[in-house]
């Protein structure tokens, strides 16, 4: 579910600057923007926003007004509201609080600014809906609880039993789509299995910490020895029943955000290690890549490859057209290969050399095609070919990622030799063909 954010202000001027302002700090929102007071409560009743920003001037509705009246709506009652006002007014900082507005943008700091203030202000409170696996074993709690989970933006999955709830995880894991942001059940269930059988699978079964899949465990019974049950099961937290709609919703915001922390320091993470990978030039992964992870993505079946692209008389580019026309070319052999070779790994292997690795009979008739592809691809509107060397695995039993490569860089000076823009193959026994003549049909 994208972020929605509802923009209030008479003036179509102002509205129309700042759903700018807003657009451009962050070009994936969506942008509802109302006149009054009325048309934005009457909107709210059928969507619910990531955040509100509001005039404290309406003309239909004083803004604190406007302010509490949204703290009484149903869908939105949630969401952050940021007043957009000319002056830190005094009113607003005595009143706005228990109104219920969540904090307030000086106009005077302008509408450049304005964008950057919503925008951090949103990194920093999450629109938090997530995705719920819901086990409950009496369908009118379960109805009552779904209304009120989905009223404040949660996706709910309700199943009656653990077994269920099982499949349903287990499915999710295995197709790797982390299908749920955390998990609520009942600890009492009448079914063969408890809360506390559904725990231990979530736990030992699916090694789910408790930042991976948080939940939340409802009970009915308020004595201490339940409680410790529940948490010794490994649960991260309880309410107890009759769920009070305020509690149950404080405690799912609270999991939801230590998933959503746990989940974009994963994504950081795996950034950074794609970045420290990657080749910033092309594209292309770097030669630390290749000496980390070449060895063992050649060997991880039996008809890897090694393939040396390297660009004939790319110094004349560099040397008639300048080194930033000679980037360019590199910029887009980069693209060509990480476009074909999906399926294996493209490196750059230093100055104007590539190397792929990859597996399979038909790579010297990629290599050839991929030759021919080079000879149309006019980089920057120059012609430019390469000369290309192979050598496999299965042609040299026993020799390492580091002897195939010095295998294929024969093969790569074969090409040269014998007038570049061709490929050739260092076959067994150190024979050296052109790739046409290794091509089987
Ligand atoms: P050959 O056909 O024998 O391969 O000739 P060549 O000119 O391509 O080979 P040579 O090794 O003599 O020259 C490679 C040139 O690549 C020299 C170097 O300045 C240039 N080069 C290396 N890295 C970069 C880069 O990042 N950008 C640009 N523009 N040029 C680079
Ligand atoms: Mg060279
Ligand atoms: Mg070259
Ligand atoms: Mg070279």
């Amino acid at each position: 579910m994208g972020n929605r954010i509802m923009l209030v202000d008479s003036s179509t001027a102002a509205r129309e600057v700042l759903a700018r302002r807003l657009q451009i700090a962050m070009p994936e929102i969506a942008i509802t923007s109302c006149a009054s007071a009325t048309e934005a409560l009457d909107r709210m009743e059928q969507e619910r926003y990531s955040l509100i920003t509001t005039a404290l001037l309406l003309p239909d509705m004083d803004g604190l007004d406007f302010c509490r009246n949204i703290r009484a709506s149903k869908r939105n009652r949630y969401a952050p509201v940021v007043v957009v006002s000319s002056d830190a007014d005094q009113r607003l900082l005595h009143e706005g609080f228990n109104a219920g507005v969540t904090d307030y943008f000086d106009k005077a700091l302008g509408f450049k600014v304005f964008g950057q203030f919503i925008k951090s202000f949103m990194e920093r409170n999450p629109d938090l809906c997530g995705r719920i696996l819901y086990i409950e074993d009496s369908k009118t709690v379960a109805l009552a609880t779904r209304q009120i989970l989905e009223q404040h933006g949660m996706e709910v999955t309700h199943v009656f039993s653990v077994e269920e709830a099982q499949s349903l995880l287990e499915k999710a894991q295995s197709q790797q789509d982390d299908g749920f942001d955390m998990v609520i059940t009942d600890f009492h269930l009448k079914g063969e299995m408890t809360g506390g059988d559904l725990l231990y699978f979530v736990r030992v079964g699916l090694h789910y910490s408790q930042q991976e899949l948080p939940v939340l465990v409802t009970t009915g019974n308020e004595e201490t020895h339940t409680q410790v049950e529940v948490f010794n099961a490994g649960a991260n937290d309880f309410v107890i029943k009759p769920l009070i709609e305020e509690v149950v919703m404080a405690r799912i915001r609270s999991l939801l955000l230590v998933k959503y922390q746990y989940d974009r320091l994963l994504h950081q993470t795996e950034d950074m290690e794609r970045i420290a990978t990657t080749d910033a030039l092309t594209g292309t992964r770097n030669r630390r890549y290749l000496v980390d992870e070449g060895q063992r993505f050649l060997f991880s079946a039996a008809d890897g490859w090694v393939m040396i692209i390297d660009l004939d008389h790319f110094k004349r580019i560099n040397d008639t057209k300048g080194h930033l026309v000679g980037d360019q070319v590199l910029m887009a052999l980069g693209r060509l290969l990480n476009q074909r070779f999906k399926d294996g790994l493209p490196f750059r292997f230093g100055g104007e050399e590539f190397v792929v690795i990859a597996h399979g009979a038909e790579m010297p008739a990629r290599a050839e095609d991929l030759r021919l592809a080079v000879e149309t691809l006019l980089p920057a509107g120059i012609e430019v070919t390469v000369s290309i060397g192979l050598a496999c695995v299965e042609d040299h039993p026993g020799d390492d990622l580091n002897t195939l490569l010095s295998h294929a860089d024969m093969a790569l000076y074969a090409a040269k030799e014998e007038g570049r823009n061709q490929a050739h193959v260092n076959s067994r026994g150190g024979s050296i063909r052109p790739a046409i003549q290794e091509i089987r049909f």
